[in-house]
């Protein structure tokens, strides 16, 4: 099927990057479609360490021009979406004749808290960890360390988020349509897309292609656009372990490794500690990134070489894996490729044109939208200006300091939740989880109950205002409630989705 429409922009992928790109176009008047082939944020974007940060190891890499941008937008971010994004305190132990020089983190920490714009966060101070909490989880080898600020994100929810704004400024967004073919015709670009689950094909004609692709970048490139010899990003997998809760501290930790690597530790979803990252090329499909044997070795010891009570693999609830598409500079160690974004523009004169987009952060993406906007504006006429600064994504239209108070406030207007379940709601959707529960006088109005706090009304709330699909798209995307429900019940949530999904006949 063909549609004589011609769009502005069609933007495969929809990691963070895409839904950037597509928001921030839609918001300045450009028609735009989305094509993502699974759920969003199914790939890289879900499996971050989920973190807002400036990156202080980048330092060492002398990445200045990346790091004062991350750190810019720490806040920037927080005030856009203050119930997805939040400030979290890192605590980096210290150990005379360590991996690093106490100099050298004073200065990376000094550069941290003066480059990046920071207002509201506070800034780095040192502990004395024989009488902070921060030692007590720790072995007693640490007499110093220095706590500084970053932020954290629901990376997944940062994603849909982004799409949902899109969406409502009018982009036309489709999950489960792979981008199959697309070919230059009379100066525009006739893209071929499939329904993943019918297996329908349609022709969408577009002015102007984005390749958000992530770590699928050069195989959209060579399966899909035709392209020779191509290799722009090196694939780098990084997994990650969830254990059971190992410190009650609500701060992170900041592990330096004897490789010169670093790993975090950080609280998790109340219950949970999230270990983090490896690095390491990797070579196959990113969808079928998993941690390996070695990886979960190297986790474990990490992490025992610094808590008390050490971490074994017995230990481990949930593990997961993504696949960085870093730009290729030729770098030697996975470690120290470029985290950088690069913005590679093709096509010429009559030809239409194509944006690739390489690498790129969670953290790094708006702007990484804007400076595609330029790119964008170049190749088909400028609409528009700059506006993601300062808008909120949806839900976000609260102040940085009022989560608690919206909490209080749907709990006064909902007083049968659970505090708990009125915090999760407006960690989930801000200023839209009254939206969300609209008329509901009990929990009874909440209609059927899937396990932990999942109740119907959620899920046809995400099924129609958040393209979710499948039981997988609800457990570890919209709601990260995976890890609380069993097997059985997220059987019995597929079902009923399955259902829900069909058409009335
Ligand atoms: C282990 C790890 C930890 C990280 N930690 C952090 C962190 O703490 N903070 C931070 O800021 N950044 C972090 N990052 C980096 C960040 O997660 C990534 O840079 C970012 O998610 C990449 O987003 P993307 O949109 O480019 O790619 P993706 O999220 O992978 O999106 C690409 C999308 O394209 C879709 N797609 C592919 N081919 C097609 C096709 N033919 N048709 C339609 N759709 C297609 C895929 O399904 C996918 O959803 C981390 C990355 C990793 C791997």
């Amino acid at each position: 099927m063909a549609n004589d429409v011609v769009k502005d922009i069609f933007v495969i992928g929809g990691g963070i990057n895409g839904c950037g790109i597509a928001r921030d176009a839609a918001g300045r008047g450009y028609s735009v479609v989305l094509a993502e082939m699974k759920d969003f944020a199914a790939g890289t974007s879900s499996a971050s360490t989920k973190l807002i940060h400036g990156g202080l190891r980048y330092l060492e890499h002398y990445e200045f021009r990346l790091v004062r941008e991350a750190l810019m937008e720490r806040e920037v971010l927080w005030a856009m979406a203050p119930h997805v994004i939040w400030p979290l305190r890192f605590v980096l132990p210290y150990q005379k004749g360590g991996i690093r020089p106490a100099w050298l983190i004073r200065l990376g920490l000094f550069l941290y808290d003066h480059i990046g714009g920071r207002k509201l966060l506070p800034s780095t101070r040192t502990l004395d960890m024989r009488s902070d909490p921060a030692g007590r989880p720790l072995k007693k080898l640490f007499a110093k360390a220095f706590e500084y600020s970053d932020g954290w994100v629901d990376d997944a929810r940062l994603v849909v988020l982004n799409a949902r704004d899109a969406a409502d400024r009018g982009a036309e967004i489709r999950v489960g349509t792979r981008v199959v073919s697309a070919r230059r015709k009379n100066g525009h670009w006739d893209v071929e897309t499939e329904n993943v689950a019918s297996g329908d094909r349609e022709i969408v004609k577009a002015k102007m292609l984005v390749n958000a692709s992530g770590p699928w970048v050069d195989k959209v490139l060579s399966r899909a656009l035709g392209q020779n010899q191509v290799h722009n990003v090196r694939l780098v997998q990084g997994s990650h372990i969830v254990v059971r809760k190992k410190f009650a501290d609500p701060r992170a930790y900041f592990f330096q490794n004897p490789d010169g690597r670093i790993i975090f530790a950080i609280p998790y979803q109340d219950e949970f500690t999230l270990i983090g990252t490896t690095d390491r090329d990797y070579e196959g499909d990113p969808g079928d990134a998993r941690i390996s044997d070695e990886e979960i070795d190297y986790l474990c010891r990490s992490a025992s070489e610094y808590f008390v009570e050490p971490v074994r693999r017995e230990d481990i609830v949930w593990t997961y894996s993504g696949v960085r598409p870093l730009f290729d500079d030729g770098a030697s160690k996975a470690q120290e490729a470029t985290r950088d974004y690069v913005l590679k523009l093709d096509g010429t004169g009559r030809q239409a044109p194509l944006l690739n987009v390489f690498g790129g952060k969670l953290t790094t993406y708006r702007r990484l939208a804007e400076s595609a906007l330029d790119r964008i504006g170049e190749a088909i006429g400028e609409k528009g200006q700059r506006w993601t600064a300062g808008s909120h994504l949806p839900g976000g239209d609260f102040g940085v300091g009022a989560f608690e108070a919206q909490v209080d406030g749907l709990l006064r207007r909902y007083p049968f939740l659970a505090a708990a379940h009125a915090r999760r709601l407006v960690r989930l959707y801000g200023t839209r989880a009254a939206t969300l529960l609209g008329e509901a006088r009990s929990i009874g109005d909440l209609g059927r109950h899937f396990g932990s706090d999942l109740y119907e009304l959620e899920i046809r709330w995400l099924m129609a205002e958040e393209w979710a699909l499948h039981a997988e798209d609800v457990l570890w995307r919209r709601t990260k409630r995976g890890l609380q429900l069993t097997a059985e019940e997220a059987e019995a949530l597929e079902s009923y989705m399955a259902e829900a999904r069909q058409p009335p006949n």
